[in-house]
């Protein structure tokens, strides 16, 4: 998170200056107060719930922060059995992984599961599949598919009607039926509707559902809510009223727990609402070009290193960390890469010169985690600030990262 002190851009303390000598650009900066912050809120706001926090390592999955999230008592929630074995090398125990695949291999479920990580089901031939080989010996967890949509983008809400993700709760007498055949014990009843929640109301009727379909479960031992919380991205943005949404979901969680009858625990696996704000990706302008219809800010990255506005429409704020005080001007920034890979149109910023140093905000989700080497280009440095140091946690590549795993013939 960019802070300006005495006229210079700070990012925990430590100035954009300092860091852009010390590591180069273009550079993916995080910092660990910012993660703590939002974990502790989320904490606070179901204190009065088992509440288990698992940090979706998807949105970012440098080893340095999947050891940070653990030393704070988070859990780590995956989608591959790669992301299964970083977890395990960042020190996580197999039981605080859950393991959330979708359309994966049964082979590859059956390592997960023979791993010990919790293991989360979103389809009902794969329940059948995995009830045949494990039966009562390893219990799941179901994931659910409440048709609700959460939030405006249809990519990236998985709750909607055409969505891949999740068992249908109008499947839940099929499930039954595998789940008296196989004795398999369902452990979990799980929904991840996607991201960006903006209404509180909307997650309820979701909550409900998943209440009403847990019901059916006698053995369960936990209820997972998934993620999808919104975070400002904007200035004048706003993001999911976590304190609300935590008093209104611990009541009606308390009222379910006594009608089945037991505490079970509440768990959740943000990803964005975690790291997102914590990232800030810093950038070199190469060129300033006039055109006919704009002004091209040409930055030394583009969709290889932050794809974001590209895949998704996504808005990342633009400082220019070089000029805090200068006039600002409406600038279309762009990336350096052989596609129209526009990070911003008609944007307002502070005064830019060719070598100023611009700052794109929110990226500690889904930046790094999605960059590329398309354009044959280097993937960024890495740096995380904990306690008012920074610290590599990734260098930044070389031609002997484009060339690893090719092998020249003679032809
Ligand atoms: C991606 C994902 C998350 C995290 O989503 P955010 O929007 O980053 O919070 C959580 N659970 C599952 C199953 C996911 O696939």
């Amino acid at each position: 998170m960019l802070k300006l002190v005495d006229n210079e851009y700070q990012i925990g303390k430590v100035s954009v200056n300092e860091l852009t000598k010390t590591y180069g650009l273009p550079l993916y900066v995080y910092d660990t107060a910012v993660m703590k912050s939002q974990y502790d809120k989320l904490k606070k706001a179901f204190s009065n719930c088992d509440v288990h926090i698992n940090f979706a390592c998807k949105a970012l999955n440098n080893i340095n922060v999947l050891k940070f999230f653990k030393t704070i008592g988070a859990g780590l929630d995956t989608v591959s059995i790669q992301e299964v074995m970083l977890g395990l090398k960042a020190g996580f125990k197999p039981d605080q992984i859950i393991y959330t695949p979708n359309c994966v291999s049964m082979h590859e479920i059956g390592i997960a599961a023979e791993m010990g990580v919790k293991i989360n089901i979103d389809n009902t031939s794969i329940l059948e599949q995995f009830g045949h080989e494990y039966g009562n010996k390893i219990p799941v967890c179901l994931r659910i598919n409440p048709h609700i949509m959460a939030g405006g983008n249809i990519n990236i809400s998985t709750g909607h009607i055409d969505s891949k993700f999740g068992i249908s709760i109008h499947q839940m007498r099929h499930v039954e039926r595998i789940v008296e055949t196989t004795k398999i014990k369902i452990n979990g009843i799980h929904m991840h509707t996607g991201s960006d929640i903006l209404d509180v109301d909307v997650f309820l009727r979701a909550a409900d559902i998943l209440f009403e379909t847990a019901q059916r479960f006698p053995k369960l031992e936990f209820i997972d809510f998934g993620s999808g919380f919104k975070v400002a991205y904007k200035p004048e943005d706003y993001s999911t009223n976590i304190e609300e949404l935590g008093k209104k979901l611990t009541e009606r969680f308390k009222e379910f727990c006594r009608n089945y009858g037991r505490e079970l625990a509440l768990h959740f696996e943000p990803g964005k609402y975690l790291v997102s704000e914590a990232g800030t990706f810093l950038v070199k302008v190469n060129v300033l070009k006039q055109t006919t219809a704009t002004v091209f800010v040409g930055v030394d990255s583009g969709m290889n290193h932050l794809i974001r506005p590209m895949l998704y429409n996504a808005y990342h704020h633009i400082i220019n960390t070089t000029n805090p005080k200068g006039t600002p001007r409406i600038y279309t920034v762009v990336g350096y890469i052989c596609e129209t890979d526009t990070f911003a149109w008609d944007r307002k910023i502070s005064d830019v010169s060719e070598g100023d140093v611009l700052a794109f905000q929110n990226a500690g989700a889904y930046g790094f985690a999605m960059a590329s080497n398309y354009n044959s280009r280097f993937r960024p440095a890495e740096v995380l600030i904990h306690k008012g140091k920074h610290h590599l946690i990734r260098q930044r590549e070389t031609m002997d990262d484009i060339l690893k795993n090719q092998i020249e013939v003679e032809l």
